[in-house]
């Protein structure tokens, strides 16, 4: 007899972990379990939905496109979901952006915005730029080349050999500021740090790619859009391209469409993932200037760029992300965001008390709890316990080491997310 194939789990080593919860059906906010119980979602599932598992409009544009055509290859041929959703996606999108490149995830919607930056400059024969810059707590991915400019973490310490090097700059990380230094102090301290790589390499450096205003993975880290703004000017006065990773932030998550928005700034290149489907469908999307896209359109087939995926331009997912912007369009969805944001601000703030909290942040539909650990990071010995006592109480949060967060689906009702917090509440009072 063969032994069964196990199905092996992300991020669950099967010695420590339980086995997976089987879940039936999926509404809402709500997961149901094989064995009748009922766990919130308050992480949106990895980040990806925004209007509700199992949203009745979206899955209803996917059931009808998959009976009239699932897939096409993308190389040589287009089609109307595709074509909808860039036209859909111009209306959110700074003028300046003017081409989309589709791909499977957010991983590979940075790969493919990394390679177009170090392409932009070697089709014009500039090949010595080529390096990329990238900020300390920075996550982008689980490819290699996004784990490259991702920093170094438990997630990617095993793969030393197969990372590229980078140029790491501080992040404005101000909570874990060196001792003695203010918050604008050490704001400007980052600031200046990035004007000397910029400055000391621009004829090597090819790109920037920040996640605007929220690194997530790293902890939920919210830095000043000032961070943003600034570096959207040393950019552009070394020549440099500018990557804005809104993988997570895209789709109203920090309040506005996208983050770049709040900032006021347009990077030369934007990857999208997650949230485009509604967190239905895989797709990931790269979108670029006009400046950028000039640089490969060519007489010269060596400038083309050689880089497609077998699902690129997937038409189900193109309906299910048509589907999502149409209900941006006409459901109060940013009143909904706006309301998230503010029961966010309000729960946070009486966490100030307890002495086992650090600190609080929060960016419109985020909201982070830093606790004070010896063993700050992914696997601080508190995450496990977390995950369990939130399980425990039917609510799916999935810690950061010693960041608690939450980032609900929009379609949460303050009454739900006011529940998440009291159950957070009761963790920071009894654990600690
Ligand atoms: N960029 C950011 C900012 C992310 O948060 C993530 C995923 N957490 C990724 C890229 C990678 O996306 P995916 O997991 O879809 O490959």
């Amino acid at each position: 007899m063969n032994s069964p194939l196990r199905i092996w789990h992300p991020f669950t080593n099967s010695a420590l972990d339980p086995p997976p919860i089987p879940v039936e059906r999926a509404e809402g906010v709500w997961l149901h379990t094989k064995d009748g119980g009922k766990i919130i979602d308050a992480i949106s599932s990895w980040w990806v939905n925004l209007h509700g598992h199992s949203n009745p409009r979206i899955a209803a544009a996917i059931a009808e496109q998959a009976r009239k055509m699932e897939h096409v290859i993308f190389a040589g041929f287009t089609h109307e979901p595709a074509e909808k959703l860039a036209a859909g996606l111009r209306k959110w999108l700074a003028p300046q952006l003017t081409h989309l490149f589709f791909s499977d995830d957010g991983s590979t919607a940075v790969e493919v915005a990394l390679k177009l930056a170090v392409q932009y400059f070697s089709n014009q024969g500039r090949v010595a730029k080529k390096e990329i810059v990238a900020l300390e707590h920075g996550y982008h991915g689980d490819t290699a080349g996004a784990m490259s400019v991702s920093d170094d973490s438990p997630f990617t310490d095993p793969f030393r050999s197969m990372r590229y090097a980078v140029q790491r700059v501080p992040s404005p990380y101000l909570y874990r500021r060196p001792a003695g230094m203010t918050p604008e102090g050490y704001l400007e301290f980052c600031i200046e740090r990035l004007e000397e790589s910029l400055q000391e390499k621009a004829d090597s450096i090819a790109c920037m790619i920040v996640e605007p205003l929220l690194q997530a993975a790293g902890g939920m880290i919210v830095y000043p859009a000032e961070y943003l703004r600034r570096a959207r000017e040393l950019c552009t006065q070394f020549d440099v391209l500018l990557i804005a990773d809104e993988v997570l932030t895209g789709f109203g998550r920090t309040g506005k469409m996208f983050a770049c928005d709040l900032a006021a700034i347009v990077p030369d290149l934007v990857c999208l993932s997650k949230g485009i489907t509604g967190g239905f469908l895989p797709m990931g999307v790269t979108i670029c200037t006009d400046r950028v896209e000039a640089a490969f359109r060519s007489e010269n087939r060596m400038h083309t760029f050689y880089h497609g995926h077998s699902y690129t331009g997937n038409a189900l997912a193109c309906v299910a992300a048509n589907a999502s912007l149409q209900i941006f369009e006409e459901e109060p969805v940013f009143d909904r965001i706006a309301a998230i944001a503010r029961i966010n601000r309000e729960r946070l703030e009486a966490f100030g008390k307890y002495a086992a909290v650090g600190e609080t942040r929060q960016i419109g539909t985020m909201g982070a709890i830093e606790l004070r650990a010896e063993d700050a990071g992914y696997l601080s010995a508190m995450r496990p316990k977390l995950y369990q006592f939130f399980l425990d109480r039917g609510v799916l949060l999935r810690p950061l080491g010693n960041v608690v967060y939450v980032l609900p689906p929009y379609v949460i009702l303050p009454d739900e997310l006011n529940h998440v917090y009291d159950v957070i509440e009761e963790a920071v009072q009894s654990l600690f």
